[in-house]
């Protein structure tokens, strides 16, 4: 298949020709119809198969589609990555995906002064890319606030559970609204990923490359 086949929105499918990309890889193919659909994801999937754009893509069609006046301190993507590293391409992919889409997005990491992050989070954004621990921190601070996201990616879980990372997760999963549409990433399964990941999902669409 050809992503022209595919039913993205036409500032997409512009960016996907400006970037050469013409054949989705296996994980795009099976996981972005599905996602058009509003289903849940659950993702076995390492870095370099293509699953940035897999879930970026989709997001950015509904935000395209569904443009909306933002709430202050929210945001309607919010995702979750284990390393500021990660955080950070994870935004980039959005950007460049997103180039004739017109949204908002800002991070949100530790390590660095928190206000600069707070104040990009004060008007709201469409896509919020953020490390749990810093995050946890600013929405217990009421600079941010989770009660607007409708699109709640959990990126390289693996990872985000050996750093610790569990509490966290739960914590942040607990304030986001029940109707969502969540996508959950992991290079591996194992049962204590699947348990959270079933504590996460509704009836997800399983996918794996
Ligand atoms: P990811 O696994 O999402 O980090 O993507 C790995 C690399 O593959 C990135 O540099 C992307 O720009 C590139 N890429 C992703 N999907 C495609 C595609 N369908 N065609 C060509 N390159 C792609």
């Amino acid at each position: 298949t050809t992503f022209e086949a595919l039913p993205l929105a036409a500032p997409l499918q512009r960016a996907l020709r400006e970037l050469e990309y013409t054949v989705p890889s296996p994980i795009q193919a099976q996981a972005i119809p599905l996602l058009l659909e509003g289903r849940d994801l659950l993702g076995c999937a390492q870095t370099g198969t293509g699953k940035t754009a897999g879930f970026a893509l989709p997001i950015l069609h509904a935000l395209h589609e569904k443009p909306r006046a933002l709430k202050p301190k929210s945001a309607r993507t919010l995702v979750l990555a284990p390393t500021r590293e990660l955080a950070v391409q994870v935004a980039k992919s959005f950007t460049t995906y997103g180039k004739h889409v017109r949204f908002r997005q800002t991070l949100i990491y530790g390590g660095v002064g928190q206000n600069p992050q707070v104040s990009a989070m004060r008007p709201g954004v469409d896509i919020l890319v953020a490390t749990p621990g810093r995050l946890l921190d600013l929405i217990e601070q009421r600079h941010v606030d989770l009660s607007g996201v409708e699109f709640f990616v959990l990126d390289e879980v693996d990872r985000m559970l050996d750093m610790g990372f569990l509490r966290d997760v739960k914590k942040i999963v607990a304030m986001i609204p029940q109707q969502r549409q969540s996508l959950f990433f992991s290079a591996t399964l194992a049962p204590n990923i699947v348990q959270l990941a079933e504590a996460i999902l509704k009836n997800p669409a399983k996918v794996s490359i």
